[in-house]
């Protein structure tokens, strides 16, 4: 790892891997809910709702890969135990146990949600002391503000859909 790259930090870098391996954590719970999701949905708008959950699972998944790399430049090592996911992770798993459109997407809206709160507080923690994870934070959460509203928009369109037909 680069010695000069870990030396412009200016946080206990330590701590920084530890807050970084939570949200790969996180991204993989999210990676498995969407994809998983995808495979038992039903209901109104299916396609629609199968193709966004698709898009999203595979943002979660480019999340992952950019997380653990930035672990690997700081010197740490990514969670290697899918066993340790869900007691690292900020968010809870939402399991998709009710495969119904609005009970998935609901789901959706309440893990984005949690993960916009994680990254705002992540950019907070770097902001003015490590730019280079404060950058890759700052797009990671983009990507979830958008997915929040994709999942909200759909469920609207979803239950204004079902009103009509009364
Ligand atoms: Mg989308
Ligand atoms: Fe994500
Ligand atoms: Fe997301």
């Amino acid at each position: 790892m680069g010695t000069k790259g870990r030396g412009i930090v200016q946080m206990d870098v330590g701590k920084l891997i530890g807050l970084l391996n939570k949200a790969l954590a996180d991204e993989w719970l999210a990676y498995y809910q969407y994809w998983v999701g995808a495979k038992v949905v039903r209901g109104p708008m299916k396609e629609a709702v199968i193709a966004e959950l698709i898009q999203h699972a595979a943002d979660e998944l480019r999340h992952a890969d950019m997380i653990a790399n930035r672990v690997t430049q700081l010197g740490g090592t990514p969670l290697t135990d899918p066993r340790s996911w869900e007691q690292t992770a900020n968010c809870a798993y939402l399991n998709p146990e009710n495969p119904y459109v609005q009970a998935i997407l609901e789901q959706g809206v309440e893990g984005e949600r949690c993960a916009i709160e994680v990254y705002s507080r992540m950019l907070e923690t770097t902001k003015d002391k490590d730019p280079v994870t404060y950058n890759m934070v700052l797009q990671i959460l983009q990507d979830e503000v958008e997915h929040e509203e994709d999942f909200q928009a759909l469920l609207e369109d979803i239950e204004d859909l079902i009103k009509r037909r009364g």
